[in-house]
């Protein structure tokens, strides 16, 4: 070890200071209706790897009525342990409750990290749970990873209106907390060999304490687009010029039974719904082709589709930051190029020739 190394060893107190107790990487796994959210899957995923850096454990916190038998799932996704709070109390997601077993769990066990799903629940747990810990939590975390000698995690996500991106340590308190939203992590092939430990705690929480009772979860029925899922999309931004403009995304998307997407000033345009929006403050995609018509390729837009399988993009300056993402360009016009494009699909999904785009 070089003396330098040496040094900086000796000032990090998580290494041989006060923080040197804190060890283990934890992930909350949400449970929906019985079912653990996707996004505690791909956590589980990134935890692994955060964990075999460190060489500690990976466990998840499971809390719920009934949810005992999903515990195999969070080992089989990467998990050694499983710290589980089962009670009717907890049948429904509560912040007061949730936060109350999550606060005391970190206070007997004390991981080091500690992630979380940037969902609703997520976020809301998060927050509380950091607030009450007097602990760091970075949200919308796009990049994780960790310093094996300071133990430090260095949690990204882009910053400053998304100019640049911001690396957030949280150097001297502990558990290093962040939220992830779903599909920018993966989760790991699942193994139905794998096998770990259940720590079941039980909690004195007695309904007649609790401020707060759920009587009912309405559901958001609005939203009917399930973009996350989507195997393609098609794109369109400000360079369709209007709502006609724009109906050639819907046109495109329906001759590929595509999902619409769009930029958000599309959106603020009010040429289409925000629950369309890829980005940084919409939504995050992963589908196997995305196309992108019109975008720019903002950082805050990239950030939502970047992860793509395939990016193509449409765009008539050649310098737009999208053909920086994208893996097949087409410059040029894209009220020329689409209708082509959806004459050209049309042909060979009806099992006719293809013609050429140019
Ligand atoms: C805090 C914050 C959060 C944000 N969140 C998001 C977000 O979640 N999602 C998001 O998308 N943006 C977001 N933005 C906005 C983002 O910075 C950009 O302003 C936005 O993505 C630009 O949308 P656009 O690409 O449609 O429009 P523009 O940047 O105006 O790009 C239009 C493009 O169309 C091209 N074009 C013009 N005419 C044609 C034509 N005839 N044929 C082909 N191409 C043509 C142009 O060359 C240009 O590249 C956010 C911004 C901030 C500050």
């Amino acid at each position: 070890m070089t003396e330098q190394t040496q040094r900086r060893r000796r000032k990090n107190p998580a290494v041989d200071g006060p923080l040197a107790v804190y060890r283990g990487v934890w992930v909350y796994i949400e449970v929906n209706e019985g079912v653990i959210a996707p996004v505690s899957l791909e956590l589980l995923g990134e935890g692994r790897k955060l964990a075999d850096k460190l060489e500690v454990d990976l466990a998840g916190v499971l809390i719920g009525d009934h949810v005992r038998h999903l515990a195999k799932q969070v080992f089989e996704y990467g998990a050694d342990l499983c710290y589980l709070a089962e009670d009717p109390i907890f049948e429904k997601y509560r912040s007061e409750t949730y936060m109350k077993v999550v606060v005391d769990l970190c206070e007997k066990y004390k991981p080091e990290i500690f992630l979380y799903g940037a969902t609703p629940t997520g976020k809301d747990l998060a927050s509380a749970v950091a607030t009450d810990l007097k602990t760091g939590l970075t949200a919308d975390t796009t990049i994780l990873d960790v310093d094996v000698e300071t133990r430090l995690l260095e949690a990204s996500r882009p910053a400053f209106g998304g100019n640049i991106m911001a690396t957030i340590l949280c150097k001297n308190h502990r558990p290093q907390m962040a939220t992830v939203r779903p599909k920018v992590m993966q989760a790991m092939e699942p193994d139905p060999e794998r096998d770990g430990k259940i720590i079941e705690e039980t909690f004195d929480i007695r309904e007649d304490d609790l401020k707060t009772r759920v009587l009912e979860i309405v559901k958001n029925v609005k939203r009917t687009v399930k973009m996350e899922e989507a195997d393609i999309i098609v794109a369109g931004g400000k360079g369709l010029k209007d709502e006609k403009g724009f109906e050639l995304v819907h046109r495109l998307a329906e001759t590929l039974g595509a999902t619409v997407g769009a930029s958000r000033d599309a959106v603020e345009a009010g040429w289409i719904g925000h629950e369309h929006q890829v980005g940084q403050t919409g939504v995050t995609v992963t589908p196997k082709i995305y196309f992108a018509i019109g975008i720019s390729g903002a950082i805050q837009h990239l950030v939502g589709m970047q992860n793509s399988r395939m990016i193509i993009a449409i765009n008539n300056d050649p310098d737009a930051p999208i053909f920086q993402a994208a893996h097949y360009g087409i410059v040029g016009d894209a009220f020329e190029i689409v209708p082509r494009l959806i004459e050209a699909f049309d042909r060979a999904l009806h099992g006719e020739e293809v013609v050429e785009v140019g």
